[in-house]
């Protein structure tokens, strides 16, 4: 029997990374096993329109197993890996399972870096999965709910301030969605808060936003942030998260009820917890053929993976997506008993919204910025949201917004208490820890 016969591939990620790998080897009709922690691939970009009531959960989660329908060699299993014995070639689920394989590739993707800034884990939101994005949205939903029942301006100012730290493509289009609430959503559902009560501050710690963008094109974000009422501050680095403030290295205090924190990423923590060599913020370090040295059966791909050589690679989803498909590539050649090959980025550009009819686009030599980009953005984010139904529903969306100037239905949805000091949101490794205990 040849080896690409019996060869068990375990795939441990449903995000990007995973989801290309997966398919690319469930089309050669390798054995694979595709874990995940939830059971759902999740369209990270478009999670701040769920938090801003743009969209529905749903709408950009797509189920793995209807991923799968199509692949009978492959198969998912709910389940959340706590560690792993690589020398063993073994993995341990948070149940106590253990899942053996022949060639593992990890993509388990990121999670919020806080860079040490004191209350940034327990005090802000942060938007890294789709229930971040639904307690983000209850809690600003709520915020007005109360605001709008107080007569004291100065506590009312604190309720409807919403700080946003971090001034990369996901605080850009968070404050630029949070602007359009404020425009469009506020006058007409408020009676006593109005649209000028609400501030919206963009705070980021280096010179400019969105540093990978060329200089023409930051300076249009900032200006289109700008003309929508948004107090953008470069140069402001946050020292401290309260469930009530935010304080800069300034000396400045911004009260606040409402920070997001979008200043940055680390490794998912399976990476420490399976004993593997990290790089910068914990990710896993790859050769440039994405495999982990001294296990040449392992790979990693996507945000959990830092490559020799590569270090400067942005953590987005074009290159988790070439990452998971090329190491899935690699995985079929040593199958074959061929040699692996280097990964090679293909950048096809970079994009980013600040609401309805503007946005800048970088597309090789080609910057486009307005409505043009805007169109483009709204393009490629339909063509690149898995399953047909939630292109549909969210084009229908969309265009309902674009005519009606509505978002989304805004009803809180849950039960979890409102957020306050004591009870701010479970972390990461809480989470964990729960599954685990
Ligand atoms: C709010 C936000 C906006 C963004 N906007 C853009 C954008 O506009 N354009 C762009 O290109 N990129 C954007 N990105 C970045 C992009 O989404 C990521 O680079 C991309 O999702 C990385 O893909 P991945 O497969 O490596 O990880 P992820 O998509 O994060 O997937 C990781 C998967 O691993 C699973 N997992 C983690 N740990 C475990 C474990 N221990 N056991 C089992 N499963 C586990 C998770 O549940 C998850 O499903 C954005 C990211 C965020 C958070």
């Amino acid at each position: 029997m040849k080896e690409t016969d019996r060869a068990r591939v375990v795939v441990v990620g449903a995000g990007f990374a995973g989801l290309h790998a997966v398919r690319r080897l469930a089309k050669a009709r390798i054995r694979v096993l595709w874990v995940d922690g939830r059971n759902y691939h999740c369209f990270l970009p478009l999670l701040y329109q769920v938090a801003t009531a743009g969209l529905e959960p749903q709408e950009i989660a797509y189920p793995a197993r209807s991923i799968l329908r199509r692949f009978p060699t492959a198969e998912f299993r709910l389940a959340h890996v706590v560690g792993g014995d690589p020398a063993a070639r073994t993995l341990v689920t948070a149940a106590g399972e253990r899942i053996g394989y022949d060639r593992l590739i990890i993509a388990a993707g990121g999670a919020a870096e806080d860079f040490g800034v004191a209350g940034a884990r327990d005090s802000a939101f942060r938007l890294y999965d789709l229930e971040d994005a639904r307690l983000l949205r209850n809690h600003m939903l709520r915020v007005l709910e109360e605001a709008e029942a107080l007569e004291d301006p100065a506590a009312r100012a604190a309720l409807l301030t919403f700080v946003i730290v971090g001034g990369g493509p996901t605080g850009v289009e968070m404050a630029g969605a949070l602007a359009e609430f404020r425009t469009h959503v506020v006058p007409r559902d408020y009676r006593k808060v109005t649209a000028e009560a609400v501030r919206i501050v963009l705070l980021e710690a280096g010179p400019e936003l969105l540093p990978p963008f060329t200089p023409r094109l930051r300076e249009r974000a900032r200006r289109d942030l700008v003309g929508r009422r948004v107090d953008v501050r470069s140069g402001a680095r946050v020292t401290r998260i309260t469930p009530d403030a935010v304080e800069l290295a300034t000396g400045e205090t911004i009260s606040a009820r409402t920070t997001v924190w979008a200043a940055g990423i680390r490794a998912a923590p399976v990476t420490a917890d399976l004993g593997l060599a990290t790089g910068k913020s914990g990710r896993v370090r790859v050769d440039p053929t994405l495999r982990v040295p001294g296990y040449p059966e392992v790979f990693a791909a996507g945000d959990v993976a830092i490559v020799d050589g590569a270090e400067r690679l942005p953590q987005v989803a074009q290159v988790a997506i070439q990452q998971g498909e090329h190491a899935a590539a690699n995985v079929l050649r040593g199958l074959r008993g061929e040699p692996c090959l280097p990964f090679q980025y293909r950048d096809k550009g970079s994009m980013a919204t600040i609401g309805r009819s503007h946005a800048v686009a970088m597309i090789g030599r080609f910057q486009v910025t307005g409505r043009p980009a805007w169109f483009l953005w709204l393009a490629v984010h339909l063509v690149m949201l898995i399953g047909f139904r939630n292109r549909l529903v969210v084009l229908v969306n969309w265009a309902w917004s674009y005519l009606t100037y509505d978002f989304g239905l805004r009803a809180i949805v849950g039960t979890e208490p409102e957020r306050t000091a004591g009870n701010a949101r479970a972390t990461d490794t809480d989470r964990r820890q729960t599954r685990v205990g």
